[in-house]
Formats: C-alpha cells, sequence, structure tokens
C-alpha cells in the first residue's frame, strides 16, 4: 500500500509568488533602516545589478554592501528560517540549499573585488540599531 503524497494546494509556481508576496509585506523595517542610514549621511545605491548578487545596498565610499535577507529564502538558523513548509519539502529543501550556495559565491567573488559584506537579517531588522552597522572600516 502506497500512501498518497501530500499536494500543495499550490502548484511549486504559484507557491513561488505567495511566498514573495508574503515577503513583500515585510519590507518596511528594511525602509524604516535605509531612512535611519541616509539621516546618517549615508549615501549608497541600490540594488546594483553590476556586482555579484546585486546587493540591496551599495556604499561605494565605505566599499561596503548590505545584503538584506529574508530568514526563509536564505536559510537563516532562527526560528523562521528553520521551517520547513509542510508540503514540497524537497522542493523547498533543495531551493534554500541553492540560495544558500548562491550568496556564499557572491559574498566570496564581492569579497574578492574588495568590497566588504554585511548581511542583515530580516529577524534583526526590528532590534536593530542603524548605527551599529559596521558600514565604515
Ligand atoms: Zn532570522
Amino acid at each position: 500500500m502506497t500512501a498518497k503524497p501530500r499536494t500543495d494546494v499550490f502548484s511549486p509556481e504559484k507557491r513561488s509568488a505567495v511566498m514573495r508576496a508574503v515577503k513583500s509585506t515585510d519590507t518596511k523595517p528594511e525602509i524604516a533602516v535605509r531612512k535611519a542610514l541616509h539621516a546618517l549621511g549615508y549615501r549608497y545605491r541600490l540594488n546594483v545589478k553590476t556586482l555579484p548578487g546585486k546587493p540591496d545596498l551599495v556604499f561605494p565610499k565605505h566599499r561596503a554592501v548590505i545584503f538584506v535577507h529574508g530568514c526563509f529564502w536564505h536559510g537563516h538558523s532562527c526560528k523562521r528560517g528553520k521551517r520547513v513548509p509542510k508540503t514540497n519539502t524537497a522542493y523547498w529543501t533543495e531551493k534554500i540549499a541553492r540560495n544558500k550556495a548562491r550568496d556564499k559565491k557572491n559574498t566570496a567573488a564581492l569579497k574578492k573585488l574588495g568590497w566588504r559584506v554585511i548581511t542583515v537579517w530580516e529577524c534583526e531588522l526590528k532590534k536593530l540599531n542603524p548605527a551599529n552597522i559596521p558600514i565604515k572600516r
């Protein structure tokens, strides 16, 4: 007797769209951090496509980049990052493993180019004091 596999109500593609939508509602703290950094006198560029991994914030003067990572998507070691969807488990496990591998590769490539890479996790955003982000060398 074979158990019927559990199926998601959404296809993987649709599920991706749903999860992205979930993430986009969580970007307010990210904007707050950006505004605070600007108020602190930092000047940055957003989503620089010419750099490995398209960093969220780039500080050319300080040769530093910031990635704001969603805990689920990038497999953070926090409660949210460890949560695995109960459906399509293999799909998600594999996808997140790929994201993590890509992050590692991008970080290495950026460091090689002389950039300092700062990762800010979604779960830390609200409590984060922007003045404590080590942007200056
Ligand atoms: Zn986290």
